[in-house]
């Protein structure tokens, strides 16, 4: 850990009153599950079902704080952490123990120093790590101990927990199509899903404007009103099940262009959307990169970010930039911190890496209507207050280019990733998944033409 002093959680605002409330609730529920935590010989049902009574509450809840309990009681130092900040409440705790308890007792203790470190701030007013990002890192720590107690330098299978089931609903007329995948898989299908959405809705746009030429053609005399009609009306829209039927009767293709992260020193991977990616999926996607380019930071003359602009700020912020946000970066609009100006663009903030970020559309909206402001600091850092000046909290870039970048165990690795990152040799893979879904090989080609770049990144400002 760096140092962190002076570094506290933005919910940790001592005069805030709904802050203090906040932690008078979680000193609260601390105590009960303390109270609830059954000694270790303890019959499960029994305890179970003598606290549901008393508490009120079901079996599920209860034993819940009991498993949030008997991780406490395992990880000491956690505990100390959760009753010292008042910062932790039930989600978190369950993320927690969920995660850790098939740790086991030789392990327990390292893995604890970890997330002690995810649960430790490192800015003033840092915004509270996110639930999810909390559960991939614990998932992410546990992972490397169970590779470490396996010991056989083998890559575990998980494709294995991959399952597609069809099964009819009870009204007789349709059927549930639940496909379990691991988070780069599910990834390329949704990107691909909605890419065919956007595809077809194109194709529907333009048989709409041809039959309105048509009909143009062979009734003039009412042509006018009738082909500002069908263009001013919307076109059927697509939805992604229309989506993944076309996909799969070859009716219609699906671009997808990816983006995949790894440092020059290898490693694993990591993807917009499905996080860092482990030693077997790393592996697949690597033997499947189609474009390599070097990242850095940069300035272009227009509005527009180039590809390599995107590129680089997605990997860099890794989610939207509001504090405690965790839209993943490939879901989010491309802002100029300092808003661009259109009409003397060398007096408003430049189309410049170190001027955008990553905003979802909802963050987006509140940072355009002024209703939160922004400062960014050199480090990365970025501070947000409300408009009336009462709230504010610092977040930091979490991609994998992000500089502080991931919690590894290996701190040489570490150490060697952040050297590499100061010289700005940081690789991106640019990766089209035409492997999977037919598409052009020209489109494929347009990749890195800036005449191309981003149709669907429309920045704002
Ligand atoms: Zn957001």
């Amino acid at each position: 850990m760096g140092d962190t002093t002076g570094a506290y959680w933005a919910h940790q605002q001592p005069e805030d009153p709904l802050s203090q409330k906040l932690r008078a609730s979680n000193r609260a529920l601390l105590a009960l599950i303390e109270a609830c935590c059954p000694e270790g010989d303890a019959d499960v049902e029994y305890h179970a079902a003598t606290l549901s009574i008393r508490l009120g509450l079901s079996r599920g809840k209860v034993l819940q704080l009991c498993e949030i309990g008997l991780m406490l009681r395992r990880m000491p130092r956690v505990a100390e952490l959760a009753r010292e900040t008042e910062a932790l409440g039930l989600s978190h705790l369950n993320i927690i123990a969920n995660g850790t308890y098939a740790i086991s007792d030789e392990q327990i203790h390292a893995v604890e120093n970890h997330v002690i470190g995810l649960l430790t701030p490192t800015r003033p007013r840092q915004a509270m790590i996110g639930p999810r990002k909390l559960n991939t890192k614990i998932g992410d720590i546990v992972a490397e101990y169970d590779d470490r107690a396996r010991g056989d330098g083998t890559i575990p299978q998980i494709t294995t927990a991959e399952s597609v089931t069809i099964a009819a609903l009870p009204d007789g007329k349709y059927s549930q199509i639940i496909a379990t995948l691991r988070n780069d898989r599910a990834h390329v299908v949704k990107q691909a899903l909605d890419a065919a959405v956007t595809t077809l809705n194109n194709k529907r746009r333009a048989e709409l404007a041809e039959q309105a030429r048509e009909s143009e053609a062979s009734a003039p005399e009412k042509a006018p009103e009738s082909a500002a009609e069908s263009e001013g009306k919307d076109a059927p829209r697509a939805t992604l099940a229309d989506a993944l039927i076309a996909l799969i009767r070859q009716q219609t293709t699906a671009d997808v262009v990816l983006n995949v992260y790894r440092s020059p020193d290898a490693g694993e991977a990591w993807l917009d959307g499905a996080g860092w990616l482990g030693a077997l999926a790393t592996a697949e996607w690597m033997r499947e990169v189609t474009h390599l380019r070097l990242s850095g930071d940069g300035a272009a003359e227009s509005y527009r970010p180039t590809d390599a602009q995107v590129a680089r700020v997605r990997g860099r912020d890794g989610t939207c930039r509001f504090p405690g946000c965790e839209a993943p970066a490939h879901q989010c609009d491309l802002d100029h911190i300092k808003p661009y100006n259109h009409d003397a663009p060398e007096e408003g903030g430049p189309t410049d890496t170190e001027n955008l970020h990553c905003l979802c559309r909802r963050h987006h909206n509140l940072k355009t209507h002024g209703l939160y402001n922004v400062t960014a600091y050199s480090d990365g850092t970025e501070l947000w207050t409300s408009v009336d000046g009462t709230t504010a909290a610092t977040s930091v870039p979490s991609g994998p280019m992000a500089g502080f970048g991931r919690q590894t165990f290996d701190q040489r690795l570490t150490r060697k990733t952040k050297a590499r990152q100061k010289n700005y040799i940081d690789w991106l893979l640019s990766f089209s998944v035409s492997t999977i879904f037919v598409m052009d090989e020209e489109d494929e080609e347009d990749w890195d033409d800036e005449e191309d770049q981003a149709d669907h990144d429309e920045p704002q400002n």
